[in-house]
């Protein structure tokens, strides 16, 4: 993409009502644009980093023998009030009438519908194991929408669901995402932890979060110093600073974290009420045994930034980052945007990387203060005073080095480099 033909709205001045670091730097960076209290535009560049996740999550779920589906947003009441949640869920549930007075209600999470789906196709226990999920915006009207992409009102979440006849397969099934977390967050680049949790509005009976390890995460977190035990501190078997009740050998320690997934093992909670049931090999009726795995996709995007950027920007996680590299012409002068535009060219078309060539009229100060601001991984610099030399510069973001590179090397180097990481 070229940035003198692009829509990247960056900010001299962040609005002071962006607390944490993600929400200044989507905001300044030109990610996101709120449109209402926790409901946001994702502006191009946001969405190529939620498509860049989206990618991963598909990937790891299907790799696991998920198939995706998509529920509607809008749902009946009739179902919520099956399963008891329409009296219980609180003002979180946004619930609106229709022009004939029917009720529905904004999907916060999708057990009840399917269920439902589910209930309404499985007879036999030959047509178990399945599993099921979403990648969709949902809604809960949070009593404080904050921290932008953070906690939304309006949000996109993955949401899987798992279906099996007994409780030992559904717990296979739920160990078996639960691993599969672990590689989705490993290939978002994050560092994290997955931490025992309390079930909550959700129910069921197991439950790990998958926390992102932030200073400016909302979660108390424990984790042992001699053993793996890890926990939510709502959950937490002993506190910070005690004795890990779990080996009795090392001390817990407290983090922050930012909850990014949470899988559960329900069992029968909505089978039972919403009578989800098949029949076994002996022909007799039981209940379908369920899990549920969430992914907050937009949270996950903030989260990488808590944890990577500095003073001057963002510093994406390769895998996430919109775009890889920035080939930055240092001047409009046609000697120097020829070369860029060819390395450019050879950078999008060749080695198929996402790349955005800087051929604005602009300083070269901005142009460096917006690709640090952006974040992409690499920058490759060309001005005037380096071709007269016969060389560029090649910078990666991370660690601010500036490695020469002679002129005919460019595309050698780059092809390497690149291919190195993907
Ligand atoms: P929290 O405790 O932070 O309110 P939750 O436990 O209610 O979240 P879940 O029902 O477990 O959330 O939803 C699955 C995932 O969806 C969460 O792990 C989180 O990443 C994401 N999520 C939940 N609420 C929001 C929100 N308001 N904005 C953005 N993402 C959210
Ligand atoms: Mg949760």
């Amino acid at each position: 993409m070229k940035l003198s033909q692009s829509f990247i709205p960056t900010l001299r001045e962040v609005p002071s009502e962006a607390e944490v670091v993600s929400h200044k730097l989507m905001l300044k960076a030109g990610y996101i644009r709120k449109l209402a209290a926790g409901i946001y535009n994702y502006l191009p560049l946001g969405l190529k980093v939620i498509q860049n996740i989206e990618k991963i999550i598909r990937e790891e779920m299907n790799a696991v023998g998920a198939q995706e589906l998509l529920m509607p947003m809008v749902l009946p009441a009739e179902l919520w009030s099956e399963s008891g949640r329409w009296q219980i869920y609180g003002k979180e549930l946004l619930r609106l009438k229709d022009r004939h007075d029917n009720e529905f209600c904004l999907g916060p999470t999708h057990e009840e519908i399917i269920t439902d789906v589910v209930r309404r196709e499985v007879r036999s226990y030959r047509q178990l194991p399945v599993s099921l999920y979403q990648i969709q915006t949902k809604f809960r009207d949070e009593t404080r929408p904050r921290f932008g992409l953070m906690r939304g009102r309006e949000f996109i979440m993955k949401d899987c669901y798992s279906f099996d006849r007994t409780m030992e397969d559904a717990q296979k099934s739920y160990w078996t995402y639960y691993e599969a977390y672990k590689k989705i967050f490993s290939r978002c680049g994050l560092s994290y932890r997955a931490v025992e949790a309390v079930t909550g509005n959700i129910g069921g009976t197991l439950s790990h979060e998958f926390q992102v390890l932030a200073d400016s995460g909302e979660d108390a977190i424990v984790s042992c110093s001699a053993c793996d035990y890890a926990a939510n501190i709502e959950k937490a078997e002993s506190k910070e600073g005690e004795t890990c009740a779990r080996c009795n050998k090392g001390t817990m320690q407290g983090f922050r974290g930012i909850e990014v997934g949470q899988v559960f093992y329900l069992g029968t909670k909505y089978s039972k009420a919403l009578k989800a049931t098949f029949l076994d090999d002996k022909g007799s009726e039981q209940i379908i045994e369920m899990g549920c795995y969430g992914i907050g996709v937009g949270r996950t995007s903030a989260a990488a930034i808590e944890q990577n950027h500095d003073d001057k920007g963002i510093i994406w996680p390769y895998a996430l980052a919109p775009y890889k590299i920035a080939v930055i012409g240092l001047s409009v002068d046609a000697k120097v945007m020829d070369v860029a535009q060819k390395f450019y060219q050879y950078v999008q078309k060749d080695l198929k990387i996402d790349a955005v060539l800087d051929d604005r009229d602009e300083r070269a100060g901005v142009k460096f203060n917006d690709a640090d601001l952006i974040g992409y991984p690499y920058q490759l610099i060309i001005g005037g005073k380096g071709l007269e030399k016969g060389e560029v510069e090649f910078k990666t973001r991370k660690t601010g080095e500036k490695q020469i590179v002679p002129l005919a090397n460019v595309e050698n180097f780059l092809k390497d480099t690149f291919s190195k990481l993907s």
